[in-house]
């Protein structure tokens, strides 16, 4: 991590113009890590030219003051001296941030995916940690962390940690967790308001996608599916899907838990979690996805019926070895 950490500053002190951009649909992590390096680069390098782009903002991380600041659009495709890509294991979840990565001089991931690719010029990929804004973490001076920067590394350990719950949660987070609570975080409003809050259209489509849950492996997982037309009919957008998968997972004597989510004609983005024994990631690569050993994610073509059975039968087999 030293080595790293040094050749990470180079790079950044070298830059004068700088932009940073996450992953498609962004959630918790990607947000917070992006916020975090963009207050911590313009607090430190007020000179410098830093931009952060998002495809969209999340309503529930608007409270991050500085989040207002950020590009949606990226059409513009300018020349950075510095590209930072945080928790995005591969180019193509970079989305429309990929100009940015291809015309940029330099460029450095920052991530905690297993299934990283280390596609960039320079690339830090710490497998165990909790999340992106974990390692991001490691890359800063605590003293320079002010209560804006902590607040976005707190949402992004929250995020993909589930609240301290996963097993990538170690010392070391509840640790780095520990200083950023030190420098003002509003751990309770950060928890509640991004994480367990749901809106009425949230909680009405949670009930529906539960109340058409399958129980298969004889108990040991359980499918569920979510149509373009009940997308339709609750007015949703992918972001009010979060948490559905994991309320899935926690089904007792559940092992392994999938959420099709249809995005087009015979076409599914595919959510798999599990508990302790499915390495949901390896099955998620066969289909050009990815993600971590418990989670991870890929998007497949067929009928639900074939895409479920396809995955089942991977599931089977690793729960069988
Ligand atoms: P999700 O089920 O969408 O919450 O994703 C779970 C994990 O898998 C996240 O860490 C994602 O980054 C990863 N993931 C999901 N979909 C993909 C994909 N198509 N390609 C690579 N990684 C993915
Ligand atoms: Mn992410
Ligand atoms: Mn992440």
């Amino acid at each position: 991590m030293n080595q790293l950490k040094k050749r990470f500053w180079q790079e950044v002190t070298a830059a004068n113009s700088i932009m940073i951009a996450g992953h498609i649909r962004p959630d918790g992590d990607c947000v917070g890590s992006c916020m975090a390096l963009y207050q911590y680069f313009s607090k430190v390098f007020p000179n410098k030219e830093i931009d952060v782009y998002f495809e969209s903002i999340p309503e529930q991380f608007g409270f991050l003051e500085s989040i207002q600041k950020s590009k949606t659009e990226c059409s513009d495709g300018k020349k950075y001296d510095l590209f930072v890509v945080a928790d995005s294991s591969d180019k193509e979840r970079l989305g429309d941030a990929k100009v940015y990565f291809e015309n940029s001089k330099k460029t450095i991931c920052v991530d905690h995916h297993i299934s990283n690719l280390n596609y960039a010029d320079l690339n830090i990929v710490e497998a165990n940690a909790s999340s992106t804004a974990e390692v991001i973490y490691q890359l800063l001076e605590e003293e320079k962390i002010d209560c804006e920067i902590a607040t976005a590394l707190y949402l992004g350990i929250i995020h993909d940690s589930g609240v301290f719950k996963y097993e990538s949660t170690s010392r070391k987070t509840m640790e780095i967790a520990g200083v950023l609570i030190e420098k003002g975080v509003d751990t309770a409003k950060v928890i509640d308001e991004t994480f367990y809050q749901k809106t009425y259209i949230q909680n009405q489509i949670l009930g529906r996608v539960l109340l058409e849950s399958m129980m298969v492996l004889e108990g040991k997982g359980i499918v569920s599916c979510v149509t373009q037309r009940m997308m339709e009919f609750f007015g949703a957008n992918s972001g009010d899907l979060d948490g559905i998968i994991e309320q899935l997972r926690l089904t007792k004597g559940v092992e392994v838990a999938i959420l099709l989510v249809e995005t087009g004609i015979l076409t599914y983005k595919v959510s798999m979690r599990s508990v302790k024994k499915v390495d949901v990631s390896e099955i998620a690569l066969k289909f050009g996805g990815g993600g971590h050993v418990r989670a991870a994610g890929c998007t497949m073509t067929g009928t639900f019926h074939d895409v479920i059975n396809t995955l089942l039968g991977y599931c089977e087999i690793q729960m069988n070895a």
